[in-house]
């Protein structure tokens, strides 16, 4: 008998390419139609995008180690440990979104690990605007069917906010952005390896790593819609949550209330004033009764700020809202309702700034890849593979709003996203390679 567990699956996939190659055919028989229907048409030109900086495939080694240095225990340079190394230097390479430099130094570590572990791609470092930090694209293969791996090197961790900067405790590592999302971009370096030394038999992929997703992908958005355009599916590295890949997530919205009233003496004559608190207090019931629960909709009134002193009747008030959506629809019933506001006190004035930052990513923009993966999964002898819809956006939201095929949440399994703990399960971490390895060879060689 065979071993089980993922580990020992993962190694069988390893080892014997023929085996894989039988199993996933047997699994893929039941797609070919809908794989015939994602990639039915060919790819539309991309659009045009900044000018890049081509680096050589080839860079000088820096850093604590080589590639695939042990971080510890058995097993040096292979299987696990080679992943795990690589993820420790991405962690202690902290990339918070507001340091254009540290995310830059993480951008080339990231095309250095490229060049050692999947040689033969092309890496760009496509420079940065607007105080925010470089994006990486990189590139293997021509023609055929195209994939868009997509992901950040941002983190939402300040220099040292979290400590210790790596730590490792059986099979838990946690640090600075380990799970969301430098575990998922190792996760694609470990799955483009796999192609790489079963000979990359047909296919383009694309790696894009973006520098500004923590903070609403403003320098990234066009970039990512442009190589969305140019490929049939994408894959996006953002954590598992559980187990499960998302194959939905909520549209996101911010919106601004901004209360004009009117200053005066709270003590004299307060009758002069117009009370911008009192205003505000007013309106926000009627924000919160615009959420509709049996839709998914939230209407978050969020943050407020009001008043300067008590003894003066305060002038003004500002309400952040935050609003997320599972349709579009949604989207325009609730930015619709905001605008058609109307003051309770006629003296003040009402103005509602913002929308939507995110599109919702509708289910049905994963379901031919949700399909794919759940018999990959099968087919590495795991359990059913499941998938949820989400509250929180990604940049996959932009990919699906396009209509291009998106499967998110292919990245690592772990916990705290955000908060304090931020962890990665490592024993999980070779089968989440082996199913993404796995998507890629579905989706690349439809016909093996
Ligand atoms: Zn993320």
């Amino acid at each position: 008998m065979p071993e089980r567990g993922p580990l020992a699956a993962f190694s069988r996939l390893l080892l014997s390419e023929r085996w894989r190659r039988s199993l996933l055919r047997q699994e893929a028989r039941g797609m070919v139609l809908l794989l015939g229907r994602l990639f039915g048409t060919p790819p539309p030109p991309a659009e045009p995008v900044p000018p890049p900086v081509v680096t050589p495939d080839v860079r000088p080694g820096r850093g604590p180690g080589p590639v695939g240095a042990a971080v510890s225990g058995p097993d040096p340079g292979t299987g696990a440990e080679r992943w795990l190394a690589a993820l420790e230097r991405l962690v202690r390479e902290e990339s918070p979104s507001d340091d254009p430099q540290a995310v830059a130094r993480c951008c080339g570590l990231v095309a250095e690990l490229l060049a050692a572990e999947v040689p033969g791609g092309v890496t760009e470092i496509l420079p940065g605007a607007a105080g925010r930090g470089p994006h990486l694209r990189w590139r293997r293969g021509s023609g055929g069917p195209a994939v868009l791996l997509l992901g950040h090197l941002d983190t939402v961790w300040g220099h040292g906010a979290f400590q210790p900067l790596f730590e490792r405790r059986e099979g838990r590592v946690s640090g600075p952005g380990v799970f969301d999302m430098k575990g998922g971009v190792v996760i694609a370096l470990g799955a483009l390896a796999a192609r790489h030394a079963a000979g990359w038999p047909s296919g383009r992929v694309t790696l894009l790593l973006t520098s500004d997703e923590e903070v609403g992908s403003e320098t990234s958005r066009a970039l990512i819609e442009a190589e969305a355009r140019a490929h049939q599916a994408v894959l996006v590295l953002e954590p598992a949550l559980g187990s499960s890949v998302k194959v939905g997530r909520k549209g996101v919205g911010e919106f601004r209330l901004t209360v004009t009233g009117r200053a005066a003496h709270a003590g004299l004559e307060p009758e002069r004033g117009v009370n911008a608190v009192e205003e505000v207090a007013a309106q926000i019931p009627r924000i919160s009764a615009l959420a509709d629960p049996a839709s998914g909709t939230t209407v978050t009134p969020a943050v407020l700020q009001a008043g300067t002193r008590t003894n003066v009747v305060p002038a003004q008030a500002t309400l952040d809202i935050d609003v997320r959506v599972r349709t579009t629809a949604e989207a325009e019933r609730v930015t619709a309702g905001l605008a058609a506001l109307a003051p309770v006190n006629a003296r003040a004035g009402l103005t509602v700034t913002g929308g939507l930052n995110r599109p919702p990513m509708e289910a049905e923009q994963a379901a031919p890849l949700f399909a794919v993966a759940a018999a990959v999964a099968a087919g590495l002898g795991g359990p059913p593979l499941t998938g949820v819809e989400v509250g929180g956006g990604s940049d996959g939201n932009f990919t699906a709003a396009l209509g291009i095929p998106t499967l998110d949440g292919l990245g690592a399994v772990g916990g705290n996203a955000h908060a304090d703990g931020e962890w990665l399960d490592a024993t999980r971490l070779p089968e989440r390679i082996a199913l993404l390895g796995g998507c890629l060879d579905q989706l690349l060689d439809p016909g093996a």
